[in-house]
């Protein structure tokens, strides 16, 4: 049955409109901003004053914690990164934003136009996206895993699921994001496991209740190394035993501004979006800020990126979008 709702949700007083779908909601914004750490707020602050209908989405930053920032200008005395966040966060919530406190899972082109995020709970369409989502996250340590890199080991479901239709696959993580490629991954095999090298599944009892529909185990045991003839055919396991498989999914920790980049088309260096002076990457409408750019990994650099991301975002939505 599908569930439908149309509504306003007021945020800080702006309206934005929301529907549900099936549980999900769905938010209409102008520009939305992935990431909560020095870019992404600076980037909030200058949109939101513009009048640009503002969503950030994001969890806490790795900086917000009790660490001391003797170097950001303005703070003499010091100041911990969690104080510094907090203030962030307080100018930018009294502006008219709207914050989704979730874990993206996806990106993706949206169909008419625009692009569509998803975390959880929401679909956030936008037309135009700041990345301000830090530095990428590592790879698993997998003996020989760069080796099978497009020759059975893919990074993106979205890209690639399509060359593993009814094919036996693994999917290697602990998170949301990796049961999220999982279940992306049904529509083109049933034949699916999860690896979370050895950590605790941190994975929604919605998205356990899914898996376990779909009867994809998930497997505590940790990966040491890939095999195959060219391509992978085989995983073996920390207790020396080997399984079969046809392709490995890294899905490793939080999806990351490489995994965006992958599914959305963005030019990399590296992890790194490419961006130019004014914050663009490749694909008009998507800006890129702070860490996940490379350079100089300072909150410095972070705020000033988000600045001018943001200006280029407003440019955007002003002569595109309206
Ligand atoms: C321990 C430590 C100490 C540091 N000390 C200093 C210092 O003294 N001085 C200094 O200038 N710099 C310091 N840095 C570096 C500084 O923290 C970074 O350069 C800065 O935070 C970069 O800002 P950012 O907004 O680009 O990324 P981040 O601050 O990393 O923020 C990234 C944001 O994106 C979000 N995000 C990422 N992926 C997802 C996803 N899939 N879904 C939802 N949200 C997502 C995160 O939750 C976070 O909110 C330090 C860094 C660390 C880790």
């Amino acid at each position: 049955m599908l569930l439908l709702g149309f509504y306003q949700l007021l945020f800080h007083g702006r309206i934005f409109n929301s529907t549900t779908i099936q549980g999900l909601n769905m938010i209409d914004t102008e520009t939305a901003i992935i990431g909560m750490g020095p870019a992404g707020l600076s980037a909030a602050l200058y949109t939101a004053r513009a009048g640009i209908k503002t969503t950030v989405i994001g969890c806490s930053p790795k900086i917000a914690g009790d660490y001391t920032i003797d170097n950001y200008f303005g703070f003499p005395g010091s100041i911990t990164g969690r104080e510094l966040i907090e203030k962030g966060m307080e100018q930018v919530k009294a502006l008219q934003t709207m914050f989704v406190d979730e874990r993206v899972l996806t990106v993706h082109h949206g169909e008419n136009g625009g692009y569509e995020i998803k975390t959880e709970n929401q679909v956030i369409k936008t037309c135009s996206l700041i990345l301000a989502t830090g530095v990428s996250r590592t790879k698993p340590k997998i003996s020989s895993l760069e080796n099978f890199e497009g020759k059975g080991v893919s990074y993106c479901v979205s890209c690639d699921g399509f060359f593993y239709r009814n094919r036996k696959v693994i999917v290697i993580g602990e998170s949301l994001f990796a049961a999220n490629q999982a279940v992306e991954l049904l529509q083109f095999t049933r034949n699916i496991s999860i690896y979370t090298q050895g950590k605790e599944p941190d994975i929604s009892q919605s998205f356990l209740e899914k898996l376990q529909e779909a009867g994809v185990p998930i497997i505590k045991k940790k990966i040491t190394s890939l095999e195959g003839d060219g391509v992978v055919n085989n995983v073996k396991l920390d207790d020396g035993s080997s399984v079969e498989t046809e392709g490995v999914f890294i899905a490793f920790g939080e999806a990351s501004a490489a995994d965006f980049a992958l599914s959305l088309g963005l030019a990399t260096s590296g992890s790194f979006i490419t961006i130019d002076r004014d914050q663009k990457t490749s694909i008009p409408g998507i800006f890129a800020a702070g860490d996940c750019t490379g350079g100089f990994l300072q909150i410095a650099v972070a705020v000033g990126e988000g600045a001018t991301a943001a200006k280029s975002a407003i440019q955007h939505v002003r002569n595109i979008c309206r």
